[in-house]
């Protein structure tokens, strides 16, 4: 059977990261994309080698629907060159950014740039993507606890979010036939640089976080990794169209 294939969007740091190792530890070859941390991603590359999975490095914005033609071309010629492959076989939607911004105040340029992330760039990625994944494939894309829960400042990244949510479900109505799974995970606050790095640097919002957790403080970034790496395992076959939540029991 062929080695397995993931393509990991953000793989570069925080969660995507996480995943992106979690995967290789189970010898799956990852294809992660990177923003403009070239070095970072790199240095991901060889952590994945050193697990002994196959690594490669690309840069995409995430938020420029004009160039996923152009990257869907690259990720053929590269699953072609490296793996003599047509396909990969699964498909990881987390690179992101944090803006916090009350509703009176967002900008309409602030806006624009969380949909084209968050929700435009997610569904059109998926969509130039499509072709290239293998029947049977697995697609996690990653959406934030703020969904249930609200805190302010978030309004428009977590209606984002939420939209990411439902499109999930369609995602898996639409793929079944393929048998594509398609589930989405949740996020709670986790100590990453995500939104300035706030959850893990400032103390008091990290306490504060902890005390409204089940679990009793904040997740890390390794909580998240092997939570998205056990859902695209094969071993999953029976879940599709699912939210999970990986929180730790924040409120709940
Ligand atoms: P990080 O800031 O640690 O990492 C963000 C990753 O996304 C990096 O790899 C970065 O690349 C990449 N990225 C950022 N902007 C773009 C872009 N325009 N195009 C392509 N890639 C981009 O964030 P996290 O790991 O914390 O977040 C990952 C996902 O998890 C996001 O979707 C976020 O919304 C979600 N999330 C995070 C939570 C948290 O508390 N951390 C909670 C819930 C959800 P580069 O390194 O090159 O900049």
């Amino acid at each position: 059977m062929n080695k397995k294939i993931a393509l990991v969007t953000g793989g570069s740091r925080g969660l995507g990261k996480s995943t992106a190792l979690h995967l290789a530890q189970k010898g799956v070859d990852v294809i992660l994309t990177y923003h403009s941390r070239k070095e970072e991603a790199e240095a991901v590359v060889a952590e994945i080698e050193g697990r002994g999975a196959r690594g490669v490095a690309l840069q995409l914005d995430a938020g420029d629907c004009s160039r996923f033609a152009a990257f869907a071309a690259q990720i053929q010629t590269l699953l072609h060159d490296r793996w003599q492959r047509k396909n990969f076989d699964y498909l990881v939607n987390n690179a992101g950014i944090g803006l916090n911004a009350p509703i009176g105040e967002i900008t309409e340029a602030q806006f624009d740039q969380l949909m084209n992330i968050h929700f435009k760039g997610v569904l059109f990625m998926t969509q130039a993507l499509l072709p290239l994944m293998a029947d049977g494939g697995r697609i996690v894309n990653v959406s934030s606890g703020l969904t249930r829960f609200s805190l302010p400042g978030m309004a428009a990244y977590a209606a984002m979010k939420g939209a990411i949510e439902v499109l999930t479900r369609y995602l898996a109505k639409e793929l079944g036939p393929r048998g594509i799974l398609a589930n989405v995970v949740a996020p709670g606050a986790i100590e990453t640089d995500f939104g300035g790095g706030r959850v893990r640097d400032n103390a008091e919002v990290n306490a504060q976080i902890a005390a409204q957790t089940a679990l009793g403080r904040v997740g890390l970034p390794e909580d998240i990794g092997g939570v998205i790496s056990a859902l695209l395992a094969e071993e999953n076959r029976w879940i599709t169209g699912q939210r999970i939540e990986a929180s730790g029991g924040m409120f709940l």
